[in-house]
């Protein structure tokens, strides 16, 4: 890791000129009014995992046909996979009856791990989890061209430990590889958005996992369990 591009990364981080993706948001929704007036626009949404989810589904579903995207092989191990997409799908079932369609792509770890292993000493939150974010947008986003949705956006803005400026750096860059699909800007942990989800995590008893999802983050959490 280049210690260095860390420290220069971090205080940028921390700088007070980045861009307030919350407004930008409602920017956009306006635009959205006065654009869609017979229809809901189709959205497709990232989602990595249930309670992430929970204040963005209800916040977008306002607005958009939502359709969920659950593309997450940097889980380690496959069962905590498995108990994050069913957790998804208890969310779906309780905040809406099921109505939500989720799709969802074969688990494979071992060939995610190859793109992420050359990073596997970098802190979290620096470039693994870049190209992380980057790899299960971009096939995301492609699906939401093959199939014709006016949006794409993701969830993992609501996240404290995830760099909303990156995020939708990234999804401004897909939306010129994929024209045919707007990218919407967000900041979902703003005005409330993380209040709104611990409420709703509570209120529909979800399980919460304690570490981000990829075996480096785990053992990160648990280095006591370290082989
Ligand atoms: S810590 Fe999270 S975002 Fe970063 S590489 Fe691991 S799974 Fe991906």
């Amino acid at each position: 890791m280049n210690e260095e591009a860390y420290k220069a990364y971090l205080a940028g981080f921390h700088a007070s000129n980045k861009t307030n993706y919350w407004i930008e948001s409602q920017k956009e929704l306006e635009r959205i009014r006065n654009k869609y007036k017979d229809r809901k626009p189709r959205i497709l949404i990232h989602v990595c995992c249930g309670p992430c989810a929970a204040w963005p589904l209800e916040f977008l579903s306002e607005h958009f046909d939502v359709t969920i995207f659950y593309n997450n092989s940097n889980i380690w191990p496959e069962a905590e996979y498995s108990k994050r997409l069913d957790t998804l799908r208890e969310l779906v079932d309780k905040a809406c009856g099921n109505q939500m369609e989720i799709i969802t792509t074969p688990y494979d770890n071992e060939t995610y791990n190859t793109y992420l292993a050359p990073h596997a000493d970098d802190p979290e939150g620096w470039e693994r989890c870049f190209l992380c974010y980057r790899i299960r947008m971009d096939e995301a986003y492609a699906y939401a061209a093959e199939h014709g949705y006016d949006y794409f956006t993701t969830v993992m803005t609501i996240s404290r430990q995830k760099n909303s400026q990156k995020l939708n750096e990234i999804g401004r860059e897909l939306s010129v590889k994929y024209p045919s699909v707007s990218y919407f800007y967000s900041d979902f942990k703003k005005k409330g958005g993380q209040v709104r989800r611990d409420e709703l995590v509570c209120q529909y008893c979800l399980y919460c996992q304690d570490y981000c999802g990829c075996i480096y983050s785990y053992y990160q959490r648990h280095p006591e369990q370290k082989p």
